[in-house]
């Protein structure tokens, strides 16, 4: 590379633009944007999702039943049968 800062588009094209993501795992993280283009971290709380994915809806919604009933268990203090 030459002297001084080099040009934004050089920024770009080093190495790779997307990471992993700390919350979903995918390589879909933009290193420059901050942003996860897979679930939508560092954009918003909520999971990113779309009615015209159906896995994802679904899957969230899995996700989603698993932590209530995992709340449910944590109320009861995890408590087995009789
Ligand atoms: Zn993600």
């Amino acid at each position: 590379m030459s002297k001084g800062t080099a040009a934004k588009g050089l920024k770009r094209n080093k190495g790779r633009l997307h990471i992993r993501c700390r919350r979903c795992g995918k390589a879909a993280y933009h290193k420059i944007k901050s942003v996860c283009s897979s679930c939508g971290y560092g954009n918003s709380a909520k999971l990113r999702r779309y009615n015209w994915c159906k896995k994802t809806v679904s899957k969230i919604r899995i996700i989603a039943k698993i932590k209530q009933h995992m709340n449910k268990r944590k109320k009861s203090g995890f408590k087995l049968g009789k």
